[in-house]
Protein backbone atom coordinates (compact mmCIF):
# COMPACT_ATOMS: atom_id res chain seq x y z
CA UNK A 1 0.00 0.00 0.00
CA UNK A 2 1.60 3.38 -1.18
CA UNK A 3 0.84 6.70 -1.85
CA UNK A 4 -3.07 6.83 -0.65
CA UNK A 5 -2.04 10.62 0.16
CA UNK A 6 -3.43 13.77 -1.80
CA UNK A 7 -0.95 14.45 -4.85
CA UNK A 8 -1.07 18.29 -3.91
CA UNK A 9 2.01 19.85 -6.09
CA UNK A 10 4.06 21.99 -4.29
CA UNK A 11 4.17 25.37 -6.42
CA UNK A 12 4.73 28.37 -5.26
CA UNK A 13 1.39 29.91 -6.27
CA UNK A 14 0.57 27.87 -3.55
CA UNK A 15 1.94 30.07 -1.05
CA UNK A 16 0.54 33.00 -2.43
CA UNK A 17 -3.27 31.67 -2.45
CA UNK A 18 -2.62 30.25 0.99
CA UNK A 19 -1.22 34.02 1.83
CA UNK A 20 -4.49 35.98 0.20
CA UNK A 21 -6.85 33.24 1.81
CA UNK A 22 -6.04 33.30 5.42
CA UNK A 23 -3.67 36.27 5.76
CA UNK A 24 -5.91 38.41 3.56
CA UNK A 25 -5.58 42.02 4.80
CA UNK A 26 -1.64 41.18 6.36
CA UNK A 27 -0.05 44.42 4.98
CA UNK A 28 2.27 44.21 2.31
CA UNK A 29 3.81 48.02 2.41
CA UNK A 30 7.04 49.89 1.27
CA UNK A 31 9.03 52.31 -0.84
CA UNK A 32 8.16 52.11 -4.03
CA UNK A 33 10.71 52.08 -7.24
CA UNK A 34 9.31 55.18 -7.62
CA UNK A 35 10.29 56.41 -3.96
CA UNK A 36 7.25 57.11 -2.47
CA UNK A 37 5.60 54.93 0.36
CA UNK A 38 3.23 52.37 -1.17
CA UNK A 39 0.67 49.72 0.59
CA UNK A 40 -0.69 46.55 -0.49
CA UNK A 41 -2.15 42.94 0.96
CA UNK A 42 -1.33 39.85 0.24
CA UNK A 43 -5.09 39.70 -0.97
CA UNK A 44 -4.24 42.37 -3.44
CA UNK A 45 -0.87 41.22 -4.41
CA UNK A 46 -2.00 37.71 -5.45
CA UNK A 47 -5.24 39.53 -7.86
CA UNK A 48 -2.41 41.55 -9.39
CA UNK A 49 0.18 38.69 -9.47
CA UNK A 50 -2.63 36.87 -11.59
CA UNK A 51 -2.94 39.52 -13.59
CA UNK A 52 0.84 39.71 -14.51
CA UNK A 53 0.94 35.89 -14.79
CA UNK A 54 -2.32 36.44 -17.33
CA UNK A 55 -0.19 39.46 -19.40
CA UNK A 56 2.81 37.55 -19.61
CA UNK A 57 0.91 34.54 -21.03
CA UNK A 58 -0.66 37.03 -23.60
CA UNK A 59 3.04 38.54 -24.29
CA UNK A 60 3.62 34.62 -25.44
CA UNK A 61 4.93 33.47 -22.04
CA UNK A 62 4.94 29.50 -21.75
CA UNK A 63 5.82 27.04 -19.40
CA UNK A 64 9.86 26.47 -19.09
CA UNK A 65 10.52 30.20 -20.48
CA UNK A 66 12.57 32.47 -18.75
CA UNK A 67 11.83 36.29 -17.28
CA UNK A 68 14.54 38.25 -16.48
CA UNK A 69 13.66 41.03 -13.43
CA UNK A 70 15.92 44.09 -11.86
CA UNK A 71 13.77 45.53 -9.32
CA UNK A 72 14.21 46.46 -6.01
CA UNK A 73 12.64 45.00 -2.96
CA UNK A 74 9.15 46.82 -3.55
CA UNK A 75 5.13 45.51 -2.60
CA UNK A 76 5.01 45.41 -6.83
CA UNK A 77 8.36 43.22 -6.86
CA UNK A 78 6.35 40.91 -4.94
CA UNK A 79 3.84 40.84 -7.37
CA UNK A 80 6.08 39.91 -10.18
CA UNK A 81 7.75 37.21 -7.63
CA UNK A 82 4.63 35.75 -7.85
CA UNK A 83 3.06 36.83 -11.54
CA UNK A 84 6.40 35.33 -13.17
CA UNK A 85 6.30 31.99 -11.72
CA UNK A 86 2.58 31.60 -11.81
CA UNK A 87 2.49 32.16 -15.76
CA UNK A 88 4.86 28.72 -15.75
CA UNK A 89 7.97 30.70 -16.17
CA UNK A 90 11.04 30.60 -14.52
CA UNK A 91 11.84 34.22 -13.04
CA UNK A 92 15.22 35.48 -13.42
CA UNK A 93 16.88 37.97 -10.66
CA UNK A 94 19.04 40.31 -12.01
CA UNK A 95 21.35 42.39 -9.93
CA UNK A 96 21.47 45.93 -11.22
CA UNK A 97 25.01 46.11 -10.10
CA UNK A 98 26.80 43.49 -12.14
CA UNK A 99 29.21 44.46 -14.80
CA UNK A 100 27.54 45.24 -17.99
CA UNK A 101 29.46 41.92 -19.81
CA UNK A 102 28.49 39.65 -16.85
CA UNK A 103 24.91 41.43 -17.12
CA UNK A 104 24.47 40.20 -21.02
CA UNK A 105 25.93 37.20 -20.28
CA UNK A 106 23.89 35.88 -17.41
CA UNK A 107 20.63 37.30 -19.93
CA UNK A 108 22.09 35.68 -22.75
CA UNK A 109 22.73 32.28 -21.06
CA UNK A 110 19.10 32.04 -19.19
CA UNK A 111 17.62 32.98 -22.42
CA UNK A 112 15.86 35.59 -21.08
CA UNK A 113 12.70 36.35 -23.36
CA UNK A 114 11.33 39.53 -21.62
CA UNK A 115 13.09 41.68 -19.42
CA UNK A 116 11.26 43.49 -16.49
CA UNK A 117 13.20 46.40 -14.99
CA UNK A 118 12.64 49.05 -12.19
CA UNK A 119 11.65 52.36 -14.11
CA UNK A 120 15.21 53.79 -12.81
CA UNK A 121 17.25 50.87 -13.53
CA UNK A 122 16.40 51.09 -17.71
CA UNK A 123 19.55 52.72 -17.95
CA UNK A 124 21.55 49.76 -17.24
CA UNK A 125 19.46 47.70 -19.24
CA UNK A 126 19.30 50.36 -22.56
CA UNK A 127 23.56 50.25 -22.26
CA UNK A 128 23.77 46.65 -23.07
CA UNK A 129 20.33 46.63 -25.21
CA UNK A 130 21.73 46.07 -28.29
CA UNK A 131 23.86 42.75 -27.37
CA UNK A 132 20.53 41.13 -26.09
CA UNK A 133 18.97 39.72 -29.32
CA UNK A 134 17.12 37.15 -27.52
CA UNK A 135 15.14 39.33 -25.11
CA UNK A 136 11.44 40.17 -27.23
CA UNK A 137 9.89 42.16 -24.72
CA UNK A 138 10.72 44.95 -21.91
CA UNK A 139 8.73 45.62 -19.83
CA UNK A 140 8.92 48.87 -16.91
CA UNK A 141 7.70 47.92 -13.62
CA UNK A 142 5.83 51.46 -13.03
CA UNK A 143 2.62 53.62 -14.63
CA UNK A 144 2.14 55.59 -17.39
CA UNK A 145 2.91 58.69 -15.47
CA UNK A 146 6.75 57.22 -14.21
CA UNK A 147 7.57 55.81 -17.58
CA UNK A 148 11.01 57.20 -18.96
CA UNK A 149 12.06 58.23 -22.17
CA UNK A 150 13.71 55.06 -23.08
CA UNK A 151 15.59 54.16 -26.58
CA UNK A 152 13.89 50.18 -25.31
CA UNK A 153 10.78 49.54 -27.46
CA UNK A 154 9.17 49.14 -23.56
CA UNK A 155 5.59 48.34 -22.38
CA UNK A 156 4.43 49.65 -18.98
CA UNK A 157 3.39 47.22 -16.67
CA UNK A 158 0.42 49.17 -14.77
CA UNK A 159 -0.98 49.45 -18.39
CA UNK A 160 -0.52 45.70 -19.43
CA UNK A 161 -1.88 44.40 -16.09
CA UNK A 162 -4.49 46.80 -16.47
CA UNK A 163 -5.93 45.13 -19.29
CA UNK A 164 -6.54 41.82 -17.63
CA UNK A 165 -9.14 40.82 -14.83
CA UNK A 166 -6.51 37.91 -13.36
CA UNK A 167 -9.48 35.34 -13.45
CA UNK A 168 -7.53 32.62 -15.60
CA UNK A 169 -5.68 30.88 -12.87
CA UNK A 170 -2.36 30.30 -12.67
CA UNK A 171 -0.25 28.24 -15.41
CA UNK A 172 -0.62 24.53 -13.80
CA UNK A 173 3.43 23.51 -14.15
CA UNK A 174 4.85 20.33 -12.16
CA UNK A 175 6.57 21.33 -8.81
CA UNK A 176 10.34 19.93 -10.16
CA UNK A 177 9.59 22.70 -12.89
CA UNK A 178 11.90 25.63 -12.98
CA UNK A 179 10.31 28.77 -10.69
CA UNK A 180 13.41 30.95 -10.18
CA UNK A 181 17.01 31.28 -11.51
CA UNK A 182 20.11 32.77 -9.89
CA UNK A 183 23.58 33.63 -10.76
CA UNK A 184 26.51 33.17 -8.09
CA UNK A 185 28.63 36.31 -8.93
CA UNK A 186 31.39 33.64 -9.94
CA UNK A 187 34.44 34.76 -8.62
CA UNK A 188 36.50 33.63 -11.41
CA UNK A 189 34.90 32.52 -14.70
CA UNK A 190 31.35 33.56 -16.13
CA UNK A 191 28.19 33.08 -13.34
CA UNK A 192 27.20 30.32 -13.11
CA UNK A 193 23.21 29.71 -13.12
CA UNK A 194 21.29 28.02 -10.26
CA UNK A 195 17.69 26.82 -11.29
CA UNK A 196 15.22 26.54 -8.42
CA UNK A 197 12.56 24.52 -8.42
CA UNK A 198 8.78 25.58 -7.10
CA UNK A 199 9.29 22.06 -4.89
CA UNK A 200 12.41 23.20 -3.63
CA UNK A 201 11.69 26.92 -3.04
CA UNK A 202 8.44 25.42 -1.22
CA UNK A 203 10.59 22.71 0.87
CA UNK A 204 12.85 25.90 1.66
CA UNK A 205 10.60 27.96 2.67
CA UNK A 206 9.08 25.44 5.15
CA UNK A 207 12.19 24.89 6.95
CA UNK A 208 13.45 28.16 6.65
CA UNK A 209 10.48 29.34 8.75
CA UNK A 210 10.47 26.59 11.75
CA UNK A 211 11.59 28.38 15.41
CA UNK A 212 14.66 27.36 15.23
CA UNK A 213 15.41 28.72 11.75
CA UNK A 214 14.51 32.07 11.33
CA UNK A 215 11.07 31.45 13.42
CA UNK A 216 8.91 33.62 11.70
CA UNK A 217 5.31 33.63 12.11
CA UNK A 218 2.01 35.61 11.63
CA UNK A 219 2.67 38.49 13.90
CA UNK A 220 6.16 39.38 12.30
CA UNK A 221 6.89 42.37 10.09
CA UNK A 222 9.41 41.42 8.33
CA UNK A 223 11.85 43.98 6.27
CA UNK A 224 14.19 41.64 3.79
CA UNK A 225 16.99 44.72 3.25
CA UNK A 226 18.76 41.68 1.12
CA UNK A 227 17.65 42.15 -2.44
CA UNK A 228 15.66 39.36 -3.65
CA UNK A 229 17.85 39.17 -6.62
CA UNK A 230 20.95 38.25 -3.89
CA UNK A 231 20.70 34.52 -3.42
CA UNK A 232 16.70 33.47 -3.77
CA UNK A 233 16.13 36.76 -1.65
CA UNK A 234 17.15 34.20 1.05
CA UNK A 235 13.70 33.05 0.71
CA UNK A 236 11.81 35.50 2.49
CA UNK A 237 9.72 36.40 -0.75
CA UNK A 238 8.04 33.01 -0.19
CA UNK A 239 8.35 32.73 3.42
CA UNK A 240 6.77 35.63 4.73
CA UNK A 241 3.83 35.13 2.95
CA UNK A 242 3.83 31.22 3.64
CA UNK A 243 3.16 32.13 7.50
CA UNK A 244 1.58 35.16 7.10
CA UNK A 245 3.76 37.64 7.76
CA UNK A 246 3.48 41.26 7.14
CA UNK A 247 5.98 42.01 4.74
CA UNK A 248 8.11 45.93 4.82
CA UNK A 249 9.57 46.43 1.22
CA UNK A 250 12.46 49.05 1.79
CA UNK A 251 12.67 49.91 -2.09
CA UNK A 252 16.01 51.54 -3.66
CA UNK A 253 16.68 53.28 -0.56
CA UNK A 254 19.38 51.98 1.52
CA UNK A 255 20.61 54.62 3.43
CA UNK A 256 21.47 54.21 6.78
CA UNK A 257 18.47 56.87 8.11
CA UNK A 258 16.16 55.06 5.73
CA UNK A 259 16.42 51.93 6.77
CA UNK A 260 15.57 53.34 10.55
CA UNK A 261 12.97 55.17 9.42
CA UNK A 262 11.25 51.88 7.94
CA UNK A 263 12.64 50.24 10.72
CA UNK A 264 11.00 51.96 13.26
CA UNK A 265 7.28 51.43 11.52
CA UNK A 266 7.12 48.24 13.17
CA UNK A 267 9.63 45.87 11.88
CA UNK A 268 10.29 43.16 14.24
CA UNK A 269 12.78 41.16 11.88
CA UNK A 270 15.26 42.06 9.18
CA UNK A 271 17.72 40.68 7.50
CA UNK A 272 20.86 41.58 5.44
CA UNK A 273 24.55 41.30 4.93
CA UNK A 274 27.06 42.60 7.47
CA UNK A 275 28.21 45.75 5.84
CA UNK A 276 24.49 46.94 6.20
CA UNK A 277 24.49 46.16 9.70
CA UNK A 278 27.79 48.21 10.40
CA UNK A 279 26.55 51.14 8.60
CA UNK A 280 23.06 50.97 10.47
CA UNK A 281 24.85 50.81 14.31
CA UNK A 282 27.17 53.86 12.70
CA UNK A 283 23.62 55.80 12.08
CA UNK A 284 22.86 54.62 15.81
CA UNK A 285 25.74 55.72 17.51
CA UNK A 286 25.59 58.95 16.28
CA UNK A 287 22.63 60.24 17.92
CA UNK A 288 22.40 58.08 21.39
CA UNK A 289 18.84 58.32 22.08
CA UNK A 290 18.15 56.41 18.76
CA UNK A 291 16.80 53.14 19.75
CA UNK A 292 14.84 49.97 18.29
CA UNK A 293 10.93 49.93 19.63
CA UNK A 294 9.34 47.20 17.85
CA UNK A 295 12.80 45.12 16.24
CA UNK A 296 13.58 42.14 17.87
CA UNK A 297 15.78 40.04 15.93
CA UNK A 298 18.30 40.60 12.64
CA UNK A 299 19.23 38.08 10.98
CA UNK A 300 23.04 38.98 9.66
CA UNK A 301 25.17 36.48 6.52
CA UNK A 302 26.49 36.47 3.33
CA UNK A 303 29.68 37.03 4.76
CA UNK A 304 30.69 36.41 8.84
CA UNK A 305 29.50 39.00 10.88
CA UNK A 306 31.58 40.58 13.37
CA UNK A 307 31.22 39.57 16.98
CA UNK A 308 31.05 43.50 17.72
CA UNK A 309 28.12 43.68 15.67
CA UNK A 310 26.17 40.42 17.33
CA UNK A 311 27.53 42.76 20.67
CA UNK A 312 26.21 46.51 19.72
CA UNK A 313 22.51 44.66 18.71
CA UNK A 314 22.22 42.58 21.70
CA UNK A 315 23.85 44.44 24.88
CA UNK A 316 23.02 48.08 23.52
CA UNK A 317 19.80 47.71 21.60
CA UNK A 318 18.42 44.50 23.07
CA UNK A 319 18.08 43.09 19.25
CA UNK A 320 18.76 39.16 18.92
CA UNK A 321 21.41 38.58 16.38
CA UNK A 322 20.64 35.51 13.89
CA UNK A 323 24.02 34.91 12.33
CA UNK A 324 22.93 32.70 9.20
CA UNK A 325 25.27 31.01 6.73
CA UNK A 326 24.45 30.16 3.27
CA UNK A 327 24.30 30.15 -0.41
CA UNK A 328 22.97 30.80 -3.59
CA UNK A 329 23.37 26.77 -4.90
CA UNK A 330 21.55 26.24 -1.06
CA UNK A 331 18.43 28.33 -1.86
CA UNK A 332 20.20 29.91 0.09
CA UNK A 333 19.84 29.01 3.48
CA UNK A 334 22.01 26.68 4.72
CA UNK A 335 22.51 26.87 8.49
CA UNK A 336 20.96 29.80 11.42
CA UNK A 337 22.08 30.69 14.54
CA UNK A 338 19.68 30.11 17.22
CA UNK A 339 20.36 28.27 20.53
CA UNK A 340 19.78 24.70 21.23
CA UNK A 341 19.45 24.20 25.35
CA UNK A 342 22.91 23.26 25.50
CA UNK A 343 23.77 26.83 24.82
CA UNK A 344 20.68 28.69 26.53
CA UNK A 345 22.95 26.91 29.27
CA UNK A 346 25.91 28.86 28.68
CA UNK A 347 26.75 32.31 30.31
CA UNK A 348 26.67 35.51 27.78
CA UNK A 349 29.92 35.77 26.90
CA UNK A 350 30.08 31.89 26.38
CA UNK A 351 26.61 32.52 24.19
CA UNK A 352 28.33 34.92 22.39
CA UNK A 353 31.21 32.55 21.25
CA UNK A 354 28.37 30.25 19.94
CA UNK A 355 27.27 32.95 17.83
CA UNK A 356 30.39 33.86 15.87
CA UNK A 357 29.64 30.27 14.57
CA UNK A 358 26.94 30.14 11.62
CA UNK A 359 24.45 27.68 13.96
CA UNK A 360 23.11 24.54 12.76
CA UNK A 361 21.00 23.33 9.96
CA UNK A 362 16.97 22.60 9.57
CA UNK A 363 15.65 19.57 8.76
CA UNK A 364 16.34 19.00 4.58
CA UNK A 365 19.92 19.97 5.03
CA UNK A 366 22.78 17.60 5.17
CA UNK A 367 26.32 19.09 5.70
CA UNK A 368 30.04 16.99 6.19
CA UNK A 369 33.50 18.05 6.67
CA UNK A 370 36.27 16.10 4.74
CA UNK A 371 40.26 16.44 4.39
CA UNK A 372 41.59 16.95 1.33
CA UNK A 373 41.88 13.06 0.68
CA UNK A 374 37.90 13.01 1.21
CA UNK A 375 37.91 11.49 4.57
CA UNK A 376 34.83 12.81 6.90
CA UNK A 377 36.23 14.57 9.92
CA UNK A 378 34.96 14.25 13.31
CA UNK A 379 32.33 16.72 14.45
CA UNK A 380 34.40 18.10 17.40
CA UNK A 381 34.29 21.76 16.93
CA UNK A 382 38.38 21.55 16.13
CA UNK A 383 39.11 19.83 12.89
CA UNK A 384 38.44 21.79 9.89
CA UNK A 385 37.85 20.40 6.17
CA UNK A 386 36.11 21.29 3.09
CA UNK A 387 32.21 21.82 3.89
CA UNK A 388 29.31 19.84 1.63
CA UNK A 389 25.97 19.87 1.88
CA UNK A 390 23.12 17.61 0.25
CA UNK A 391 19.27 18.51 0.81
CA UNK A 392 16.12 18.87 -1.57
CA UNK A 393 16.95 22.82 -2.51
CA UNK A 394 20.31 22.34 -2.67
CA UNK A 395 21.83 22.35 -6.44
CA UNK A 396 22.25 19.29 -8.24
CA UNK A 397 23.54 20.40 -11.83
CA UNK A 398 24.59 24.25 -12.62
CA UNK A 399 22.32 25.56 -16.09
CA UNK A 400 23.05 24.42 -19.18
CA UNK A 401 26.39 22.80 -17.79
CA UNK A 402 28.00 19.17 -19.03
CA UNK A 403 28.64 17.74 -15.85
CA UNK A 404 26.80 17.13 -12.18
CA UNK A 405 27.65 19.71 -9.51
CA UNK A 406 28.12 17.15 -7.13
CA UNK A 407 29.97 14.15 -6.22
CA UNK A 408 29.19 10.71 -7.35
CA UNK A 409 27.77 10.29 -3.72
CA UNK A 410 25.61 13.54 -4.39
CA UNK A 411 27.36 15.66 -2.47
CA UNK A 412 27.82 19.50 -3.11
CA UNK A 413 31.09 20.73 -2.68
CA UNK A 414 30.38 23.98 -0.92
CA UNK A 415 33.56 25.98 -1.30
CA UNK A 416 33.67 26.80 2.32
CA UNK A 417 36.24 25.88 5.22
CA UNK A 418 34.44 24.38 8.25
CA UNK A 419 34.50 23.19 11.88
CA UNK A 420 31.19 21.40 12.82
CA UNK A 421 30.70 20.58 16.78
CA UNK A 422 28.89 17.44 18.35
CA UNK A 423 25.38 19.58 18.28
CA UNK A 424 25.97 20.28 14.72
CA UNK A 425 27.10 24.34 15.10
CA UNK A 426 28.94 25.27 11.77
CA UNK A 427 32.25 27.67 12.52
CA UNK A 428 33.40 28.88 8.46
CA UNK A 429 36.17 29.48 8.79
CA UNK A 430 37.71 30.23 4.90
CA UNK A 431 36.40 29.92 1.19
CA UNK A 432 38.94 27.44 -0.09
CA UNK A 433 40.57 29.54 -2.15
CA UNK A 434 40.93 32.11 0.58
CA UNK A 435 42.91 29.91 2.96
CA UNK A 436 46.10 30.87 4.34
CA UNK A 437 48.72 28.23 4.24
CA UNK A 438 51.50 28.90 6.16
CA UNK A 439 54.14 26.52 7.30
CA UNK A 440 51.58 23.86 6.49
CA UNK A 441 48.86 25.43 8.81
CA UNK A 442 45.93 27.11 8.07
CA UNK A 443 45.43 30.13 9.14
CA UNK A 444 41.31 31.02 9.08
CA UNK A 445 41.04 34.67 6.87
CA UNK A 446 37.58 35.29 8.51
CA UNK A 447 38.60 34.81 12.35
CA UNK A 448 41.75 37.34 10.99
CA UNK A 449 39.71 39.84 10.00
CA UNK A 450 36.99 39.70 12.29
CA UNK A 451 40.18 40.24 15.65
CA UNK A 452 41.06 43.44 13.03
CA UNK A 453 37.74 44.77 12.89
CA UNK A 454 37.47 44.54 16.42
CA UNK A 455 39.68 47.48 16.61
CA UNK A 456 37.54 50.50 16.93
CA UNK A 457 39.74 52.45 14.40
CA UNK A 458 39.24 49.71 11.83
CA UNK A 459 36.34 50.04 9.28
CA UNK A 460 36.84 46.96 7.27
CA UNK A 461 39.79 44.38 7.27
CA UNK A 462 40.85 41.89 4.77
CA UNK A 463 43.40 38.97 5.28
CA UNK A 464 45.48 37.51 2.25
CA UNK A 465 47.77 35.11 2.12
CA UNK A 466 51.16 36.26 0.41
CA UNK A 467 53.71 33.96 -0.88
CA UNK A 468 56.67 33.95 1.24
CA UNK A 469 59.70 31.52 0.59
CA UNK A 470 60.33 29.73 4.19
CA UNK A 471 56.58 29.38 4.96
CA UNK A 472 55.10 28.77 1.51
CA UNK A 473 52.74 32.15 3.19
CA UNK A 474 52.39 34.92 4.98
CA UNK A 475 49.11 36.82 6.38
CA UNK A 476 49.03 39.94 5.35
CA UNK A 477 46.26 42.24 6.93
CA UNK A 478 44.61 45.16 4.31
CA UNK A 479 42.67 47.59 6.66
CA UNK A 480 40.59 50.60 5.80
CA UNK A 481 40.37 53.04 8.61
CA UNK A 482 37.34 54.86 10.32
CA UNK A 483 37.07 57.77 8.31
CA UNK A 484 38.84 60.57 9.96
CA UNK A 485 41.28 57.74 11.99
CA UNK A 486 44.88 56.97 11.46
CA UNK A 487 45.21 53.52 13.36
CA UNK A 488 48.66 52.67 14.01
CA UNK A 489 50.26 49.62 12.61
CA UNK A 490 51.33 47.88 15.77
CA UNK A 491 47.46 49.06 17.32
CA UNK A 492 45.71 46.50 14.75
CA UNK A 493 48.34 43.77 14.87
CA UNK A 494 48.27 43.78 19.00
CA UNK A 495 44.20 43.54 18.64
CA UNK A 496 44.80 40.79 16.45
CA UNK A 497 47.23 39.03 18.38
CA UNK A 498 44.61 38.94 21.25
CA UNK A 499 43.27 35.98 19.78
CA UNK A 500 46.30 34.70 17.72
CA UNK A 501 49.55 32.73 18.34
CA UNK A 502 52.54 34.59 17.52
CA UNK A 503 52.78 32.75 14.69
CA UNK A 504 49.38 33.91 12.66
CA UNK A 505 49.70 37.30 13.07
CA UNK A 506 49.97 38.95 10.04
CA UNK A 507 53.19 40.40 8.78
CA UNK A 508 52.02 43.64 7.70
CA UNK A 509 49.48 46.10 7.24
CA UNK A 510 48.23 47.53 3.91
CA UNK A 511 46.33 50.75 4.40
CA UNK A 512 43.57 51.09 1.61
CA UNK A 513 40.81 54.16 1.16
CA UNK A 514 38.56 51.04 -0.23
CA UNK A 515 38.73 47.68 -0.45
CA UNK A 516 37.21 46.14 -3.81
CA UNK A 517 34.05 44.35 -3.43
CA UNK A 518 31.81 42.12 -5.53
CA UNK A 519 28.27 43.01 -6.61
CA UNK A 520 26.64 41.53 -4.30
CA UNK A 521 28.70 43.71 -1.41
CA UNK A 522 31.40 40.84 -0.48
CA UNK A 523 35.16 41.53 -0.46
CA UNK A 524 36.50 40.47 -3.87
CA UNK A 525 40.09 39.32 -2.52
CA UNK A 526 40.60 38.22 -6.45
CA UNK A 527 40.80 42.25 -6.97
CA UNK A 528 42.17 42.74 -3.93
CA UNK A 529 45.16 40.59 -4.80
CA UNK A 530 45.63 42.32 -8.19
CA UNK A 531 45.32 45.48 -6.17
CA UNK A 532 48.01 44.37 -3.83
CA UNK A 533 49.97 42.90 -6.80
CA UNK A 534 49.84 46.32 -8.19
CA UNK A 535 51.45 47.70 -4.96
CA UNK A 536 54.26 44.72 -5.51
CA UNK A 537 53.07 42.78 -2.28
CA UNK A 538 52.95 39.08 -3.87
P1 LIG B 1 27.80 35.42 -4.13
O1 LIG B 1 29.20 34.88 -3.97
O2 LIG B 1 27.26 35.40 -5.49
O3 LIG B 1 27.51 36.65 -3.34
P2 LIG B 1 26.50 33.68 -2.29
O4 LIG B 1 25.64 34.58 -1.51
O5 LIG B 1 25.92 32.43 -2.77
O6 LIG B 1 26.93 34.34 -3.54
O7 LIG B 1 27.81 33.42 -1.46
C1 LIG B 1 27.88 32.33 -0.61
C2 LIG B 1 29.15 32.35 0.19
O8 LIG B 1 29.16 33.44 1.10
C3 LIG B 1 29.32 31.15 1.07
O9 LIG B 1 29.80 30.03 0.37
C4 LIG B 1 30.30 31.65 2.11
O10 LIG B 1 31.62 31.62 1.64
C5 LIG B 1 29.90 33.08 2.26
N1 LIG B 1 29.08 33.25 3.46
C6 LIG B 1 27.74 33.35 3.53
N2 LIG B 1 27.35 33.53 4.80
C7 LIG B 1 28.45 33.53 5.57
C8 LIG B 1 28.70 33.66 6.97
N3 LIG B 1 27.74 33.87 7.84
N4 LIG B 1 29.98 33.60 7.38
C9 LIG B 1 31.00 33.40 6.51
N5 LIG B 1 30.82 33.28 5.19
C10 LIG B 1 29.57 33.34 4.72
Amino acid sequence: MHNLMQDWQMNVSAIIDHAARYHPDRPVRGRAAEGHMVSSTYAEIRTRALKCAQALRRLGIQPGDVVGVMAWNTPRHMEVWYGVPGAGAALHTLNPRLFAEQMTYVITHAKDRIVMVDADLVPVIEAIADKLAGVETYIVLTDRAHMPDTTLNALCYEELIAAEDGLDGWTEVDERSACGICYTSGTTGNPKGVVYTHRSNVIHALSSATPDSLGIGSADVVMPVVPLFHANGWSIGYTAPMVGASLVMPGRDMTPGALYELLETGVTLTAAVPTVWLMLLQHMQADTSRRFSTLKRVVIGGSSCPRAVIEAFQNVYGVQVLHAWGMTEMSPLGTVCSFKPEVLAKDASGRLDVQETVGHPPFTIDLRITDDDGAELAWDGTAQGKLWAKGPAVVEQYLYADTSATDADGWFDTGDVATIDRNGYVRITDRSKDVIKSGGEWISSIDLENAAVAHPEVQEAAAIGVPHPKWDERPILVVVPVPGKSPEKDSILAQVAQKFAKWQVPDDVVFMDEIPHTATGKISKLELRKKLHAQGYT
